[in-house]
């Protein structure tokens, strides 16, 4: 007897825009009452990483975003150089596309995470590029890179014609740090340093207030929203109604990856507008759609979000109909319903 014939359709695939793969780990046992106290731990887990380590953990995240619909993966790669290598063999195995932020880090966090000097870190970047291996310019944040160190990478950006991704606007207390230092906040720092524009990402942006996403407008930068790991780490949300009426492109990420479902970021996305506006379809299913697929390939780089099947048979989708079903899988549904990716 032939077992029947599952009934797929193919759909646009989802782009990672933000990972950190060995923060996988940390789901369920990480300790701390609050982001300072996780990054602790956070950090701890960081130093044990080795390049053998990476090879086989980021392979297997990577093969769980794969089987979430995840096509593409941007690795925000704090870990050094070797570990970098280790990581794009990982995506290779997993079959997923890579790109490498490969991270500047003046100061704080470990000493494994710091180069010496913004030129040792370009040429870090330069070494990548001859390996084959695609690569963005990520200055962690203003908190790891002096003003000069922004100034230098948004140069190499723009000569280049590279992708830059920067977290901002996380925390509180990042936005204080930076006042004291610099006098602007961070958004504001990134603009005096030439670091927004068109191939520019900032990451969260969660407590950007109005003048600082008005630059983002301006200078046609995209936010990354990591709403599953905003969510807990404490960060905070989003502030999606502002950005929607402001029309800045947004895409997801996983982040932490304490989860692995993009249906799951793009509905808390969209959750998080509701309860912030009183009403329903702040974004719309096209909308979510742009930000799950193309926008996060454009944030990276790449050319498009290539494509996934979907199993219409899947409990989740009993009784949609094929006009509701993007929708629905929006709406609905976890990334278990993904056949094929
Ligand atoms: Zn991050």
């Amino acid at each position: 007897m032939s077992s029947p014939v599952a009934r797929l359709v193919t759909l646009p695939g989802f782009v990672n825009a933000h990972s950190h793969a060995f923060q996988r780990v940390l789901r369920g046992r990480a300790a701390g009452a609050d982001f300072w106290e996780w990054r602790t731990g956070m950090l701890t887990e960081a130093e044990r990483q080795t390049p053998e380590s990476v090879r086989s953990l980021y392979e297997r995240t990577y093969r769980e975003m794969r089987a979430a619909g995840i096509t593409a993966v941007g690795e925000f790669h704090y870990l050094g150089l070797e570990t970098a290598w280790a990581a794009a063999e990982a995506a290779k195995a997993a079959g997923l596309a890579f790109v490498c932020l490969h991270v500047a880090y003046a100061r704080g966090g470990t000493e494994r995470m710091r180069q010496p000097s913004v030129t040792a870190y370009l040429q870090e970047v330069e070494r990548l590029r001859e390996d084959g291996v695609a690569v963005g310019l990520a200055p962690h944040s203003v908190r790891a890179c002096p003003r000069e160190w922004l100034v230098e990478i948004a140069r190499f950006a723009e000569a280049e014609h590279l992708v830059l991704h920067v977290h901002a606007g996380e925390q509180p207390r990042e936005i204080e740090e930076c006042m004291a230092e610099h006098g602007v906040r961070p958004i504001e720092l990134l603009a005096e340093t030439g670091c927004l524009g068109e191939r520019t990402t900032i990451v969260h942006a969660t407590h950007a207030n109005g003048a600082e996403l008005d630059l983002l407008r301006d200078s046609g930068a995209t936010i990354c929203a990591c709403p599953t790991t905003e969510a807990d780490l404490g960060d905070g949300f989003l502030p999606a109604v502002r950005v929607r009426h402001r029309g800045i492109p947004l895409c997801i990420g996983s982040d932490s990856n304490v989860r692995i479902d993009p249906l799951e970021e793009l509905r808390e996305l969209e959750g998080i507008a509701r309860r912030q506006d009183g009403r329903r379809g702040v974004f719309d299913t096209d909308a979510l759609w742009e930000i799950g697929g193309p926008n996060g390939a454009a944030s990276l780089g790449l050319d498009g979000p290539g494509t996934i099947t979907v199993d219409l048979d899947h409990p989740s989708l009993h009784g949609v109909a094929r006009v509701h079903l993007r929708a629905a899988l929006l709406a609905g549904c976890g990334a278990d319903v993904v056949a094929m990716a």
